[in-house]
């Protein structure tokens, strides 16, 4: 008997919708997103090896990984904020800051901790997002489609399979809603915290692994880092051969910053972006298997605040390090904040994968 072929099964096409209107243009002296261990697959490995057969490979649980130096320092291939292997940079690499999530689609979103993003589409809940193709994002579009072969339908399979265990187990207990229902009802909803539903997520300790730590550009030669400092939080100037300089310390505000007008606009734009964002529904469902109450919805508004929590008190602090008082925010601090919260909410686990 003959072999089903799959070689014809269509690949499946990519959500873009979420890049729509965001200019972008990488920052020659950034190099922020280098300050990590890259996922490598096969024909990434295979390319790497022929240009540095030194490379040093590293397991994190089960992903194949390039090692970083130590102590928080970047990849092992930035070289004075260059990289060493260019051409032959892994799929991450390429493809930074587009992050595709697979899910019951795949969906292609951008990591806004990058500085080279233009953060105007984020604006009155993304109606200021242009319909126009996303131009700026063609490079890495290209890359992401190379990887696109009919195999990804396995993890998309796997990830349909994961989302019916879970839809089961939570409508069992009357607490499922459909994903476009929490974004219905929410959509209604004012995003932005209040004052009671403020609360401060402490960065982690730096002797817990500086690597660990939130970061951002700073216009720095290394990136920033916050962790928990005695009486405040600490900044740390992050080297690229491992170790931090201690740069200044700043008290996050224990209650709701006031916002400027412009400032109100972007934060709710952004979290409006979030309630798009496929991964973000899916980690909401993973994380609720671990609670007995609340709905979806419930869960999903609280995971809101939070992340609107942690964007206010980090551009907070970071107002602060520049020597203002913070007791007002504008939108250039709900900036700093988005651009040192983004990635970090991003790497949460979700029942999805990403590509
Ligand atoms: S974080 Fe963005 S701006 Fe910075 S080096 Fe990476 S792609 Fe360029
Ligand atoms: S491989 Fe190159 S682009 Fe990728 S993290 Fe390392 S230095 Fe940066």
């Amino acid at each position: 008997m003959e072999r089903p072929s799959h070689t014809h099964r269509p690949v499946p096409e990519i959500d873009v919708a979420l890049l729509s209107g965001f200019g972008f243009s990488c920052l020659p002296d950034c190099g922020l997103c280098c300050f990590t261990s890259p996922r490598l697959d096969r024909d990434d490995e295979t390319r790497l090896h022929a240009v540095a057969p030194q490379a040093r490979i590293a397991l994190e649980g089960r992903e194949t990984c390039l090692a970083a130096r130590p102590e928080g320092g970047a990849c092992q291939f930035l070289d004075h904020l260059r990289c060493a292997v260019h051409a032959a940079r892994p799929a991450p690499c390429r493809e930074f800051p587009v992050s595709v999530h697979i899910g019951t689609r795949l969906q292609a979103t951008v990591v806004l901790s990058c500085p080279g993003l233009r953060l105007n589409a984020l604006v009155s809940n993304g109606s200021a997002r242009s319909p126009a193709p996303p131009s700026d994002f063609e490079s890495e579009l290209a890359s992401v489609r190379q990887r696109l072969t009919p195999a990804v339908e396995r993890p998309r399979s796997e990830a349909e399979r994961r989302r019916r265990r879970i839809a089961r187990g939570l409508e069992d207990q009357g607490r499922w809603v459909e994903e476009e229902e929490v974004r219905r009802r929410l959509g209604k909803r004012r995003l932005v915290p209040a004052p009671e539903d403020y609360h401060l997520e402490e960065p982690p300790l730096a002797e817990e692994g500086l690597e660990r730590l939130p970061i951002y550009y700073d216009g720095r030669p290394g990136p920033m880092a916050l962790a928990q400092g005695l009486g405040g939080w600490e900044a740390l100037e992050l080297s690229a051969e491992g170790g931090a300089r201690p740069i200044g310390i700043a008290v996050p505000p224990d209650r709701l910053p006031t916002l400027d007008e412009d400032a109100e606009a972007l934060l709710s734009g952004y979290l409006g972006y979030w309630l798009a964002r496929d991964g973000f529904l899916a980690a909401v469902h993973l994380a609720m298997l671990s609670t007995t109450e609340g709905t979806v919805v419930d869960a999903t508004l609280d995971d809101l605040h939070a992340i609107g929590s942690t964007v206010l008190a980090r551009g907070s602090v970071r107002s602060k390090l520049r020597g203002n008082p913070g007791a007002r925010l504008t939108r250039a601090d709900v900036e700093a904040g988005i651009r040192a919260t983004d990635q970090d909410w991003l790497d949460r686990p979700t029942w999805g994968s990403r590509l």
